[in-house]
Protein backbone atom coordinates (compact mmCIF):
# COMPACT_ATOMS: atom_id res chain seq x y z
CA UNK A 1 0.00 0.00 0.00
CA UNK A 2 1.46 3.25 -1.14
CA UNK A 3 -0.41 6.50 -0.55
CA UNK A 4 1.33 9.72 -2.22
CA UNK A 5 0.42 13.83 -2.51
CA UNK A 6 2.32 15.52 -4.84
CA UNK A 7 1.90 18.86 -4.03
CA UNK A 8 3.23 22.12 -5.76
CA UNK A 9 1.68 25.69 -6.98
CA UNK A 10 0.16 25.34 -10.19
CA UNK A 11 2.28 24.28 -13.38
CA UNK A 12 4.99 23.55 -10.61
CA UNK A 13 5.21 19.89 -12.87
CA UNK A 14 2.78 18.22 -10.81
CA UNK A 15 0.90 16.09 -13.64
CA UNK A 16 4.32 15.44 -15.98
CA UNK A 17 5.86 13.52 -12.28
CA UNK A 18 2.55 11.64 -11.53
CA UNK A 19 2.40 9.96 -14.49
CA UNK A 20 5.30 8.77 -14.02
CA UNK A 21 5.30 7.82 -10.85
CA UNK A 22 2.43 6.09 -11.49
CA UNK A 23 3.70 3.92 -13.85
CA UNK A 24 6.81 3.43 -12.09
CA UNK A 25 4.63 2.36 -8.71
CA UNK A 26 1.66 0.59 -10.12
CA UNK A 27 -0.57 3.21 -9.07
CA UNK A 28 -3.47 5.49 -9.99
CA UNK A 29 -2.88 8.94 -10.28
CA UNK A 30 -5.76 11.10 -9.05
CA UNK A 31 -5.70 14.10 -10.46
CA UNK A 32 -8.93 16.45 -9.60
CA UNK A 33 -7.96 18.91 -11.97
CA UNK A 34 -8.15 15.81 -14.63
CA UNK A 35 -11.49 14.26 -13.29
CA UNK A 36 -13.24 17.92 -13.30
CA UNK A 37 -12.12 18.39 -16.94
CA UNK A 38 -13.38 15.49 -17.61
CA UNK A 39 -16.76 15.80 -16.06
CA UNK A 40 -16.79 19.21 -17.90
CA UNK A 41 -16.25 17.86 -21.60
CA UNK A 42 -18.93 15.21 -20.96
CA UNK A 43 -21.39 17.94 -19.42
CA UNK A 44 -22.06 16.03 -16.30
CA UNK A 45 -24.21 17.44 -13.74
CA UNK A 46 -20.59 18.29 -11.60
CA UNK A 47 -19.23 19.35 -14.67
CA UNK A 48 -22.20 22.25 -15.12
CA UNK A 49 -21.88 22.98 -11.92
CA UNK A 50 -17.99 23.44 -12.13
CA UNK A 51 -17.13 24.53 -15.23
CA UNK A 52 -17.29 28.38 -14.11
CA UNK A 53 -14.63 27.83 -11.28
CA UNK A 54 -12.24 25.64 -14.01
CA UNK A 55 -12.37 28.73 -16.58
CA UNK A 56 -11.33 31.75 -14.12
CA UNK A 57 -9.01 29.66 -11.82
CA UNK A 58 -11.16 29.91 -8.19
CA UNK A 59 -11.31 26.20 -6.48
CA UNK A 60 -14.48 24.38 -6.42
CA UNK A 61 -16.42 23.94 -3.77
CA UNK A 62 -14.86 21.50 -0.76
CA UNK A 63 -17.79 19.11 -0.57
CA UNK A 64 -18.20 18.58 -4.31
CA UNK A 65 -14.24 17.25 -4.68
CA UNK A 66 -14.19 15.70 -1.42
CA UNK A 67 -17.06 13.73 -2.47
CA UNK A 68 -15.08 13.33 -6.13
CA UNK A 69 -12.33 12.09 -4.59
CA UNK A 70 -13.98 9.48 -2.05
CA UNK A 71 -15.61 8.01 -4.95
CA UNK A 72 -12.40 7.57 -7.46
CA UNK A 73 -10.17 5.99 -4.56
CA UNK A 74 -12.74 3.82 -3.42
CA UNK A 75 -12.49 1.98 -6.98
CA UNK A 76 -10.66 -1.14 -7.69
CA UNK A 77 -7.35 -0.12 -8.80
CA UNK A 78 -7.06 2.07 -6.39
CA UNK A 79 -6.56 -0.70 -3.71
CA UNK A 80 -2.75 -0.89 -3.39
CA UNK A 81 -2.60 3.00 -3.20
CA UNK A 82 -2.80 5.96 -5.35
CA UNK A 83 -0.77 9.10 -6.06
CA UNK A 84 -3.05 12.25 -4.96
CA UNK A 85 -2.50 15.13 -7.87
CA UNK A 86 -4.47 18.54 -7.12
CA UNK A 87 -5.89 17.22 -3.36
CA UNK A 88 -6.10 18.17 -1.15
CA UNK A 89 -5.85 22.53 -1.90
CA UNK A 90 -7.84 24.09 1.17
CA UNK A 91 -7.49 23.47 5.08
CA UNK A 92 -11.05 22.06 4.82
CA UNK A 93 -9.79 19.26 2.28
CA UNK A 94 -6.87 18.44 4.04
CA UNK A 95 -8.96 18.11 7.28
CA UNK A 96 -11.10 15.27 5.68
CA UNK A 97 -8.56 13.43 4.24
CA UNK A 98 -7.24 13.05 7.67
CA UNK A 99 -10.69 11.73 8.87
CA UNK A 100 -10.36 9.25 5.69
CA UNK A 101 -6.97 7.75 5.05
CA UNK A 102 -3.32 8.08 6.26
CA UNK A 103 -1.60 9.81 3.76
CA UNK A 104 2.65 8.17 3.68
CA UNK A 105 4.50 10.49 2.29
CA UNK A 106 3.38 14.27 0.79
CA UNK A 107 5.92 15.66 -2.40
CA UNK A 108 6.26 19.20 -1.62
CA UNK A 109 7.78 20.66 -4.93
CA UNK A 110 9.29 24.00 -4.28
CA UNK A 111 9.62 26.42 -7.85
CA UNK A 112 10.10 30.40 -8.04
CA UNK A 113 6.48 31.53 -9.19
CA UNK A 114 7.95 33.45 -12.29
CA UNK A 115 9.10 30.41 -13.86
CA UNK A 116 5.88 28.57 -13.09
CA UNK A 117 4.02 31.44 -15.14
CA UNK A 118 6.56 30.65 -18.31
CA UNK A 119 5.50 26.58 -17.30
CA UNK A 120 1.88 27.49 -17.89
CA UNK A 121 1.61 29.56 -20.52
CA UNK A 122 4.27 27.48 -22.43
CA UNK A 123 2.35 23.81 -21.75
CA UNK A 124 0.29 21.82 -24.07
CA UNK A 125 -1.39 18.89 -23.38
CA UNK A 126 -3.44 15.90 -25.38
CA UNK A 127 -6.93 15.74 -25.03
CA UNK A 128 -7.27 12.06 -25.51
CA UNK A 129 -4.43 10.28 -24.09
CA UNK A 130 -3.71 13.09 -21.20
CA UNK A 131 -0.16 13.55 -21.93
CA UNK A 132 1.64 16.53 -21.53
CA UNK A 133 4.19 19.08 -23.44
CA UNK A 134 5.71 22.16 -23.33
CA UNK A 135 6.33 24.25 -26.44
CA UNK A 136 10.16 25.10 -24.60
CA UNK A 137 11.43 22.81 -22.22
CA UNK A 138 9.26 19.04 -23.80
CA UNK A 139 8.08 19.51 -26.98
CA UNK A 140 6.64 16.83 -28.98
CA UNK A 141 8.42 15.42 -31.98
CA UNK A 142 5.96 17.25 -34.51
CA UNK A 143 4.61 20.54 -33.28
CA UNK A 144 1.63 20.74 -32.24
CA UNK A 145 0.96 16.78 -32.02
CA UNK A 146 0.98 13.90 -29.40
CA UNK A 147 3.64 11.69 -29.76
CA UNK A 148 1.95 8.74 -28.51
CA UNK A 149 -1.68 8.81 -30.45
CA UNK A 150 -1.27 11.98 -33.22
CA UNK A 151 -3.93 13.90 -31.49
CA UNK A 152 -3.51 17.98 -31.96
CA UNK A 153 -2.27 19.71 -28.56
CA UNK A 154 -3.87 22.44 -27.10
CA UNK A 155 -3.24 24.96 -24.61
CA UNK A 156 -5.57 24.67 -21.80
CA UNK A 157 -8.36 27.95 -21.18
CA UNK A 158 -6.38 27.59 -17.47
CA UNK A 159 -3.48 28.03 -18.79
CA UNK A 160 -3.54 31.52 -20.15
CA UNK A 161 -1.63 34.16 -18.46
CA UNK A 162 -4.20 36.49 -16.63
CA UNK A 163 -5.64 32.95 -15.17
CA UNK A 164 -2.31 31.74 -14.41
CA UNK A 165 -1.48 34.69 -12.14
CA UNK A 166 -4.48 34.43 -10.78
CA UNK A 167 -4.18 30.34 -9.91
CA UNK A 168 -0.89 31.28 -8.35
CA UNK A 169 -2.92 33.60 -5.98
CA UNK A 170 -5.15 31.37 -5.07
CA UNK A 171 -2.07 28.91 -4.33
CA UNK A 172 -0.65 31.82 -1.76
CA UNK A 173 -3.73 32.29 0.03
CA UNK A 174 -5.43 29.19 0.08
CA UNK A 175 -3.14 26.35 -0.51
CA UNK A 176 0.48 27.01 0.52
CA UNK A 177 -0.86 26.66 4.33
CA UNK A 178 -1.28 23.37 4.22
CA UNK A 179 2.60 22.92 4.11
CA UNK A 180 2.79 23.75 7.65
CA UNK A 181 0.05 21.18 8.52
CA UNK A 182 1.85 18.30 6.66
CA UNK A 183 5.20 19.40 8.32
CA UNK A 184 3.47 19.40 11.79
CA UNK A 185 2.68 15.41 10.84
CA UNK A 186 5.60 14.36 9.83
CA UNK A 187 5.29 13.20 6.77
CA UNK A 188 6.58 16.28 4.17
CA UNK A 189 9.75 16.23 1.81
CA UNK A 190 10.86 19.20 -0.40
CA UNK A 191 12.01 18.89 -3.74
CA UNK A 192 13.86 21.16 -5.94
CA UNK A 193 11.31 21.63 -8.80
CA UNK A 194 13.71 24.16 -10.28
CA UNK A 195 15.73 21.32 -11.79
CA UNK A 196 14.85 19.41 -14.92
CA UNK A 197 12.05 16.61 -15.27
CA UNK A 198 14.66 13.94 -15.14
CA UNK A 199 16.11 15.35 -11.61
CA UNK A 200 13.06 16.29 -10.32
CA UNK A 201 11.38 12.36 -10.54
CA UNK A 202 14.65 11.05 -8.82
CA UNK A 203 14.72 13.27 -5.89
CA UNK A 204 10.96 11.60 -5.35
CA UNK A 205 11.74 8.45 -6.20
CA UNK A 206 14.53 8.71 -3.81
CA UNK A 207 12.15 9.84 -0.90
CA UNK A 208 9.35 7.50 -2.04
CA UNK A 209 11.93 4.67 -1.66
CA UNK A 210 13.10 5.76 1.93
CA UNK A 211 10.00 4.80 3.14
CA UNK A 212 10.57 0.87 2.69
CA UNK A 213 13.93 1.53 4.47
P1 LIG B 1 -5.32 21.58 -11.84
O1 LIG B 1 -5.30 20.91 -13.15
O2 LIG B 1 -4.98 20.66 -10.70
O3 LIG B 1 -4.50 22.82 -11.78
O4 LIG B 1 -6.84 22.04 -11.57
C1 LIG B 1 -7.52 22.88 -12.45
C2 LIG B 1 -8.69 23.59 -11.76
O5 LIG B 1 -9.61 22.63 -11.22
C3 LIG B 1 -8.32 24.47 -10.57
O6 LIG B 1 -7.90 25.75 -10.96
C4 LIG B 1 -9.64 24.50 -9.80
O7 LIG B 1 -10.59 25.35 -10.41
C5 LIG B 1 -10.14 23.07 -9.98
N1 LIG B 1 -9.62 22.18 -8.93
C6 LIG B 1 -8.71 21.17 -9.08
N2 LIG B 1 -8.45 20.55 -7.92
C7 LIG B 1 -9.19 21.18 -6.99
C8 LIG B 1 -9.35 21.04 -5.59
N3 LIG B 1 -8.68 20.10 -4.89
N4 LIG B 1 -10.21 21.88 -4.95
C9 LIG B 1 -10.90 22.83 -5.62
N5 LIG B 1 -10.78 23.03 -6.94
C10 LIG B 1 -9.94 22.22 -7.63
Amino acid sequence: MLKLIIFGPPSAGKGTQAQRLSKKYGIPQVSTGDLLREAVAKQTPLGVKIKSYLDTGKLGPDDLIVQLIKDRVSQPDASNGYLLDGFPRTIGQSTELDKMTEIDLVLNINVDLELLVERAVGRRICTKCASVYHVKFNRSKAEGVCDKCGTALIQRDDDKEATVRNRLNVYKDQTAPLIDHFKKKGNLVDIDGSKGIEDVFLQMTAAIDRLSK
